[in-house]
């Protein structure tokens, strides 16, 4: 079964921002980047190249959190609406 081995294991990433062919992942959330979207922050000594939404929204920490937040609190207010519309809807 020679023949299988042409085919690609390991699809080459590509850049989540552009779909170009990345060269590298984001230091922040890993997604793989291309040279033209990712950006240099200096932290420090160090530099990383991190990715287009991770420079808008600054630290990755408090970001992150709010990120969890944001989506632990969009099912809640889309639940609270399904039970006013159903208690609306019920009268
Ligand atoms: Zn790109
Ligand atoms: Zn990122």
């Amino acid at each position: 079964m020679s023949g299988l081995q042409l085919v690609e294991r390991d699809p080459i990433a590509t850049c989540k921002h552009c779909g170009a062919k990345a060269v590298g992942p984001c230091a922040s959330c890993h997604a793989p980047l291309c040279g033209d979207c990712c950006i240099l922050t200096e932290d420090g000594a160090k530099t990383w190249a991190i990715c287009r939404d991770c420079d808008a929204t600054g630290d990755s920490l408090s970001s992150g959190w709010r990120a969890v937040l944001s989506w632990i609190a969009l099912p809640i207010g889309l639940l609270a609406i399904a039970v006013v519309l159903l208690a609306w809807l019920s009268r």
